[in-house]
């Protein structure tokens, strides 16, 4: 089913209110010069992580505007001209995003790029958020919609896949365009909102059909809705008797925390439960604004869990992931999954052998505790669903026993319970009365051969 266009954006500013812009390519000096080199010195912080947390660049910005996220909205970098205010840009590599966003448009929001150091190239918040060549010259690789949410469309925007949960896509906006999204195809539709119709339409189906407890609101990014708005459909959601949850997906407590503000946080807190799905991909997004964004969450009842996507360059080490993780569960954010990057037309330079991810499991789990591990799940094409993939630590497995390895390495033998059969001699009991005696034989577990198996287990060790 095809997702229609109901209602266009404005063009977004081109430049930012207030801010000094410097072409770091020519040297063309369009306002004040920033007061710091831009010089990879280790002494210096880096450039996302100065005390006011945002970078040189914005620092003429007033905090008033700063704090409100509306400001950032308005005041994203859209073109590729904008960006190279920002970011060293060679005029190649303007001339190929230029023709790389003629496809897939380019949003970052101030915030967002004062995390970026501009020395570095390869610094994995500019993946992320910079357009690569590689988007289209690597797009005979993927699919358009490899998880086949068209197909699973039952109205228009209302994805229901699994038997007790649904997917609701308000929008395609975004404040900020992940070169790793699913919904690239999206893109070039514009801006859009689901019309009032469409919406109706949506709670209809939800009325209809018991089954559901479950609505993920999805996106585009569901909280660029007014919040009045998205408490309308909240509200008429949580009339649905059988709805017994609701979670929200959404990327603006790393791209844009301003946007957590008390009224959002108040609004939440009326409906809940509700729950908040959000999207770090690497330590450098966890600042105090977005630790802050998610504290309010937290205290408005809302628990916050963690998807991140598995991005070639960008998080694909142990290292990186085990310092994202760790650094999750210190702002109290669980990290929930780590998904394989998608089949997606568009982002096959990000994409990594599905081997990584399970590599990645294996140097976290038992290194660290396991609230610090995430689920790695591949989403199959063709819609699917999601399958998670672990390490392989039963190594065999009987009615009798297994040999399971450890995070270590090491080889165990496992006592198999609840199969009658290939049990051990039981050691004879010690004589009972005949009443004891019958109360014990359906109540005493079966013993073994003493020693027999502590032996056994430990004979496997290295
Ligand atoms: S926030 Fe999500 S939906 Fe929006 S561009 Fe990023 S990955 Fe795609």
């Amino acid at each position: 089913m095809k997702t229609t266009t109901v209602a266009r954006t404005n063009q977004v500013t081109p430049q930012c209110e207030g801010l000094s812009f410097r072409n770091h390519h020519t040297s063309e000096v369009e306002k004040e010069p920033p007061s710091r080199p831009l010089t990879a010195n280790p002494e210096d912080e880096p450039p996302g992580k100065t005390a006011a947390g945002r970078s040189y660049f914005f620092r003429n910005v007033p905090a008033t505007s700063w704090n409100d996220w509306k400001w950032h909205f308005r005041n994203r970098i859209t073109t590729v001209s904008a960006l190279s205010q920002f970011l060293p840009l060679s005029p190649r590599e303007q001339r190929q995003l230029r023709l790389v966003t003629r496809r897939y448009p380019l949003s970052i929001t101030p915030y967002y790029l004062s995390l970026i150091d501009p020395t570095d190239p390869d610094d994995p918040v500019r993946k992320q958020a910079v357009p690569s060549v590689q988007e289209i010259t690597m797009s005979t690789l993927g699919m358009e919609d490899p998880l086949a949410e068209k197909e699973d469309s039952v109205v228009p925007g209302l994805v229901h896949r699994y038997p007790d949960r649904v997917l609701m896509v308000l929008t395609d906006i975004c404040p900020m365009l992940c070169r790793h999204c699913t919904r690239k195809r999206e893109w070039r539709h514009g801006g859009w909102m689901r019309t009032g119709a469409q919406i109706e339409a949506m709670l209809d189906y939800l009325r209809r059909n018991d089954n559901i407890r479950d609505v993920v609101i999805s996106g585009g990014d569901p909280l660029t809705l007014a919040t009045s708005h998205l408490e309308v459909i909240i509200s008429k959601i949580r009339e649905i008797k059988h709805i017994e949850i609701i979670r929200i997906g959404t990327r603006f407590p790393v791209v844009l925390p301003q946007r957590i503000d008390a009224e959002l946080c108040e609004m939440l807190s009326r409906h809940g439960p509700i729950w908040l799905n959000t999207h770090f991909n690497h330590p450098r997004e966890l600042t105090a604004e977005s630790a802050a964004a998610c504290d309010r969450l937290l205290r408005a009842g809302v628990p916050v869990n963690n998807q991140s996507v598995l991005l070639r360059g960008i998080n694909d080490s142990v290292e990186t992931m085990l310092k994202l993780c760790q650094g999750l569960l210190r702002i109290k954010v669980r990290p929930y999954y780590l998904y394989q990057c998608d089949e997606v037309q568009g982002t096959e330079h990000l994409r990594t052998p599905v081997e990584t991810g399970i590599r990645i499991i294996e140097g976290m789990r038992g290194f660290t505790s396991g609230l610090a591990v995430p689920t790695f799940v591949v989403d199959l094409v063709q819609g699917g669903g999601k399958v998670p993939l672990q390490p392989n630590y039963a190594l065999s497995m009987s009615q009798d026993e297994l040999l399971l390895k450890n995070y270590e390495g090491q080889v165990f033998r496992y006592r198999n319970p609840g199969h009658q059969n290939g049990r051990r001699k039981v050691a004879a009991a010690p004589a009972v009365s005949g009443v004891v005696a019958s109360l014990l034989a359906d109540a005493t577990p079966p013993a073994e051969t003493k020693g027999d198996a502590d032996a056994a287990r430990v004979s496997l060790r290295p």
